[in-house]
């Protein structure tokens, strides 16, 4: 990125492991139904580097967060069923200790032998990782010689584990996290033309940075989800009782007038389905223009939306997309996002790069049965849209010398 000073970033492949302990943070933040993984795509995105790190003779100690257990031991988020997984993705025993720091981790560190895998339980049952604790951070780097970040989905985060361990061990980026950077800064930095971002889901506020951002790199700007109609609102258009952000009216005029100046397209949906209520078998109206009735709620994007938001993602060279179209969770309601991805899956058949980037945007795809169909799923919805926003990512910043 051109604003961005370059991270000087060491890669796994400059670095040798031979009989090293090698301390590998990793995003096994998977979504878990009671002790079953509904879905293990963040596990096998690290496949490609622990294999790598097995055959160099390594000694892998993993470390992972998973939920939310607010610093303190909670069964409920335990990585125990996470080790038996990666024990059958790999094909080989994942050892498991249920402390990450402590007598019970040290004993289990001491056991792991070349080319052997442990893994630590979740970092979060100690509240010193989230607030970087120091002597949590060394308690973390005394198990290993050399450190590998590979949760990408943690890198716009301080924590012990993704910036504090960084002072104790020499360390370098793995395989997905070069992936995740190589993509996203091309995305960027140097976008094959015409470059089309889609920004959806329910918030304004959270995403302001990025559309601004984007701003200056996109061809065209195309805005659904609930956050549409914050943009909607600032033109004056009646968006009925559809989702506003009052206070952030000002900020989305600000987008649009900078979009005009700069001769940006901003495309926002034309129509819209529309119900009196939200639930899953409520009544749905499609409306005739931008303007929704004043006792209705705007659901998702239109029929005439979809079509040339569909259009649009054909006829572009690079589609960035993050956020759903609408309240993709009720089936009624999401024509619109699946329509998107529909669209990029085929345009990526034609050879159009297509990044996705936050977790509603990848359970549209998979809802949609289209995983695998783009050129790049971004693991990390917060890391990726701090990235896009020109950001420096702390757990990189930590890494770089
Ligand atoms: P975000 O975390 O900002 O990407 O928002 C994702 C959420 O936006 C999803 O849970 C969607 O249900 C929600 N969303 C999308 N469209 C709408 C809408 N028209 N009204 C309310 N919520 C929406």
């Amino acid at each position: 990125m051109t604003e961005k000073p370059a991270l000087k970033l060491k890669r796994l492949q400059d670095l040798t492991f031979k009989g090293k302990r090698v301390l590998v943070r990793v995003d096994y933040n998977v979504p878990m139904n009671g002790s079953k993984i509904e879905d293990n795509a963040r596990i096998r995105e690290t496949l490609k580097t622990l294999e790598a790190l097995i055959a160099g003779g390594a000694k892998l100690v993993l470390i992972s967060h998973l939920g939310r257990p607010k610093g303190k031991p909670d069964p409920k988020y335990t990585l125990k069923p996470v080790s038996e997984e990666l024990s059958k993705l790999l094909k080989k025993p994942v050892a498991f200790a249920c402390d990450c720091v402590g007598p019970e981790a040290d004993k289990a560190v001491a056991a792991v032998k070349s080319g052997g895998v442990l893994l630590l339980e979740n970092l979060r049952f100690h509240a010193e990782e989230e607030v970087n604790d120091p002597a949590f951070a060394k308690a973390l780097a005394k198990h290993a010689d050399l450190f590998i970040q590979e949760a990408f989905g943690a890198l716009h985060r301080a924590h012990a584990s993704t910036a504090g361990v960084t002072r104790h061990l020499p360390g370098a980026i793995g395989f997905l996290v070069q992936k995740e950077l190589e993509f996203l800064d091309r995305a960027m930095g140097n976008p094959v033309r015409p470059f089309t971002a889609i920004i959806g889901g329910a918030k304004v506020s959270d995403k302001l940075a990025v559309l601004d951002k984007l701003l200056e790199r996109v061809d065209v700007l195309l805005i659904g989800g609930g956050m549409a109609y914050t943009f909607l609102a600032a033109q004056g258009i009646n968006i009925g009782k559809s989702l506003l952000e009052k206070d952030q009216v000002e900020a989305a005029k600000a987008i649009i007038e900078k979009s005009y100046n700069k001769k940006i397209e901003i495309l926002l949906p034309a129509d819209h389905l529309a119900v009196r209520e939200i639930k899953p078998d409520a009544a749905v109206s499609v409306t005739q223009a931008m303007a929704i009735p004043s006792d209705l709620i705007g659901v998702d994007i239109g029929p005439h939306t979809v079509e040339f938001f569909v259009e649009h993602v054909a006829k572009s060279k690079t589609v960035f997309w993050n956020g759903p179209m609408g309240i993709f969770e009720m089936e009624a309601f999401s024509k619109g996002s699946f329509a998107v991805a529909k669209a990029m899956a085929e345009a990526t058949k034609h050879g159009v790069i297509t990044i996705v980037g936050g977790g509603d945007s990848l359970s549209v795809i998979a809802k949609a049965g289209l995983v695998g169909t783009m050129s790049h799923c971004s693991t990390g919805g917060g890391a990726s849209l701090e990235l896009l926003e020109g950001k420096i990512l702390p757990g990189l910043a930590a890494l770089a010398s």
